[in-house]
């Protein structure tokens, strides 16, 4: 029997604090969607009601049941139109659906994770990829992982300035695209900064940090700046050597090429197109919840990388990841709770 840890209105005294025996039963509605009654309360402090529903992550949801098969379908490379005609939902909803589910999935990838046990290693890269059109709106991706499990801290993209040959098609793109935007800025430095801030968080004061990357130079100094230099140990890698499993480099490529594959609009030579480039990024935010949450670290591995680092006690189903809501931050009940 479902009995509310929290009153979830924030400004309540029942919010901050976990009082289950501060709510009175208060009836039950039948809602179209679930063959079950869910339950209703109300808070003693503030006399709001709420029900059961108020605490999960498809509050609201008319089609709850699809959730779980549109993040499988999301994280498996499928566009947001097929997925549409699969699950026999409009675009416009699956749409809708998708980012419900991406920004649940950042608060849970957010919520989940602690300082590292132990000494830290890290890999970064960034590749490259573009929002709407090719030839004139480039992005860079920088993504950084665990080295050891395979678990992906943070990946976002940052805008950067178009290079490469310019034919004389694409100097009048690009001049159409300056006219409408304005200039095209690179802030691929802000996100390497964003992306390395989230990895210096998950490390304990005094633990040595292992970073790995490729010989770009700025590296060096976004290195520095965010673990500090007295405790960073960064090893450098030619990016011209093969990328067989012997590199060095293995495991961010490896993980790199798993993005590009599973998700759809990572892939060369694909119909699929990030429109803008804020839902690319609740994208990366899906995939990385797939990723070190819901798939093994490799296929002979028996724990995803999450639980490798004691972030989960086990691997989570796509039911289980969207289920409690987490947008109380560490207030949100545990995905696994009961
Ligand atoms: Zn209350």
């Amino acid at each position: 029997m479902f009995q509310p840890p929290r009153c979830p209105y924030r400004t309540c005294t029942n919010h901050l604090e976990r009082r289950p025996e501060g709510f009175i039963h208060h009836g039950h509605y039948r809602p179209k969607c679930r063959p079950h009654p869910v339950p209703r309360f109300r808070c003693r402090a503030c006399r709001h009601t709420f029900s059961r529903q108020t605490f999960r992550m498809d509050y609201r949801d008319h089609r709850p049941d699809l959730n779980a098969r549109l993040f499988r379908s999301i994280a498996s490379g499928l566009g947001l139109r097929q997925s549409s005609r699969n699950l026999h939902l409009s675009l416009r909803c699956t749409e809708l659906k998708f980012r419900k589910i991406a920004r649940h999935l950042r608060r849970l990838n957010l919520n989940l994770r602690s300082e590292l046990p132990g000494n830290a290693s890290f890999q970064l890269d960034e590749f490259e990829t573009f929002e709407g059109r090719r030839n004139t709106r480039p992005l860079s991706i920088p993504m950084l992982i665990e080295r050891t499990t395979h678990y992906i801290v943070w990946a976002e993209s940052a805008t950067i300035r178009p290079r490469g040959t310019m034919t004389k098609a694409r100097r009048a793109a690009l001049a159409e695209d300056e006219a409408r935007f304005g200039r095209r800025r690179d802030h691929s430095r802000r996100g390497l900064r964003r992306t390395l801030a989230r990895a210096a968080a998950l490390v304990s004061t005094g633990q040595r940090v292992l970073f790995e990357t490729d010989k770009k130079s700025s590296y060096v100094q976004l290195a520095k700046e965010a673990f500090g230099r007295e405790r960073l140990v960064h090893e450098r890698t030619s990016s011209k050597l093969p990328r067989t499993v012997a590199n060095p480099l293995f495991p961010i490529n490896h993980t790199e090429a798993m993005a590009r594959d599973l998700m759809g609009r990572l892939r060369r030579e694909s119909w699929l197109v990030s429109k803008a480039r804020r839902y690319l990024d609740l994208g990366l935010q899906v995939f990385m919840a797939y990723r070190n949450l819901v798939r093994l670290r490799f296929n002979y591995d028996e724990s995803s990388p999450a639980q490798m680092l004691g972030f989960a006690p086990r691997r989570f189903t796509e039911t289980e990841v969207l289920g409690w809501r987490q947008d109380w931050g560490a207030r949100s009940q545990h995905p696994l709770a009961a």
